[in-house]
């Protein structure tokens, strides 16, 4: 087959470039090794996360460093046997959370944020799939009134700068909000602007159904075997041998795979993270996803259930895996929120592509042209996948970005 635009990876990412790259009149093959948005876009919490302008850093006070270095807290967890090949990723991701320079960093990715709600919603709209995406925000719970004042002074600043806007609640306000949640809290910080899939891998497939709808080809694949040939591409696909003048390089956590044979040593990890789905008890509701700040762990009301995630795991992406956070997290969620027995037969995990600082990789690959780079999004891949797709689709077109893609560059590092 020969096309305009290949893209290899069908996660949320790969899917909206498929999109962007298509509705600019090129013809597009999307390529997965599997079925589309099985992976990391299946299992994630489903935030759009409009309030998330500072990426997730790495802490650098003494006492969280304590506490994460003992291995026993839910929202963090490591494997000792990783630290040797993690170990400089780890620095390098603890120096750019520095205070000024995570400061640095937020501006430059809030340009990439504050689009993340209206791209998506734009996509939705096409794809007959707003049903899909639940408005009213997020809220942080908290235990203390000590955190959760730290908290509201931090969306304060928030508000200032970013315009992000939110609701202080304090605990007769979040009870009334949430009257089944156990009344044991001191508030909660309910980000009014983000909004949420209450299925992500729905609605990932919404939009592949209108990608292919408009003629595009969702392909069986591996991306190890893709070759430069100039002036392009070539990839063997199920279908046969595939031809491309573009390759759009999405595959979130595997990105490696690709730009390693192609010579790039980028400086990517990953965090791991868990989930299981819960029935829930009796006529309880939880009305907004909301993350138990102080203990670590989120709780999503999702089309299957409330689906529990968990924060970060230092491992090696293909490493055993270990959901000791989930089995902390769960007797612990169980005293906050009526949750009944759990619906999947085991923990699902998937892996949040990372890059030391915080930034996703969005643009040109370096030394190739008709190359391009779409992964690194760490915590924020479904919330910038629709905002991802369209800077691919609109530097494919030689079009003017609609946000300055320097900053995402792959030669900064
Ligand atoms: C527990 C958890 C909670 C999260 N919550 C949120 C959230 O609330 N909001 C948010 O924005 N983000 C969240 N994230 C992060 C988010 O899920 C990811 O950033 C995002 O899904 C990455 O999307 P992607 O398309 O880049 O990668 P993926 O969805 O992983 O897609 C990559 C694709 O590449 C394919 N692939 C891999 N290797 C090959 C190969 N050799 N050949 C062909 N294809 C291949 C895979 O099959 C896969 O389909 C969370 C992550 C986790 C783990």
């Amino acid at each position: 087959m020969q096309t305009d635009v290949a893209i290899l990876g069908a996660g949320m990412v790969g899917i909206c470039c498929a999109l962007h790259a298509q509705a600019r009149g090129r013809s597009v093959a999307l390529v997965d090794r599997r079925g589309a948005a099985e992976e990391t876009s299946y299992g994630n919490a489903g935030l759009i996360q409009r309030e998330g302008v500072y990426p997730y850093g790495f802490p650098h006070d003494f006492g969280a460093l304590l506490r994460y270095g003992l291995n026993r807290t839910i929202d963090a967890h490591y494997h000792p046997s990783a630290l040797p090949r993690i170990g400089p990723f780890l620095w390098k991701y603890w120096r750019h959370s520095r205070a000024s320079r995570h400061a640095e960093i937020a501006r430059l990715y809030e340009r990439l944020i504050r689009h993340c709600v209206v791209e998506h919603d734009a996509l939705a709209v096409q794809a007959g799939a707003t049903a899909l995406i639940r408005r009213g925000g997020w809220r942080k719970l908290f235990r203390t009134e000590r955190e959760r004042d730290k908290r509201f002074e931090e969306a304060a600043r928030w508000k200032a700068e970013f315009g992000v806007n939110f609701q202080a609640l304090d605990a007769k306000a979040l009870q009334e909000a949430e009257p089944h949640l156990a009344p044991v809290l001191a508030g909660a910080l309910h980000y009014t602007d983000p909004t949420s899939a209450v299925d992500p891998q729905a609605l990932a497939l919404a939009y592949l159904k209108l990608f292919r709808e408009r003629g595009g080809h969702f392909l069986q694949g591996n991306a190890a075997s893709l070759e430069e040939k100039r002036p392009g591409w070539s990839l063997r696909t199920a279908e046969g041998p595939v031809e491309a003048r573009d390759v759009v390089i999405a595959l979130g956590p595997w990105a490696d795979v690709a730009t390693r044979a192609l010579g790039y040593d980028l400086p990517l990890a990953v965090k791991r993270g868990y989930h299981m789905h819960y029935r829930i008890a009796g006529q309880a509701k939880l009305n907004a996803p909301s993350l138990d700040a102080e203990r670590g762990y989120f709780l999503a009301p999702m089309r299957g259930g409330i689906r529990l995630t968990t924060g970060a795991e230092f491992a090696l992406r293909d490493a055993i895996r270990t959901p000791v956070q989930l089995g902390r997290a769960e007797p612990i969620a169980r005293d906050l929120f009526p949750l009944a027995e759990r619906v999947d037969p085991e923990p699902w995990m998937g892996s949040r592509p990372c890059t030391p600082d915080m930034m996703p990789i969005i643009g040109a690959a370096p030394r190739h042209p008709g190359l391009w780079f779409a992964f690194g999004h760490a915590h924020h891949g479904f919330t910038l996948g629709a905002v991802t797709g369209r800077l691919i689709g609109e530097m494919i077109a030689g079009e003017t970005p609609f946000v300055d893609p320097q900053p995402y560059r792959a030669d900064r590092f």
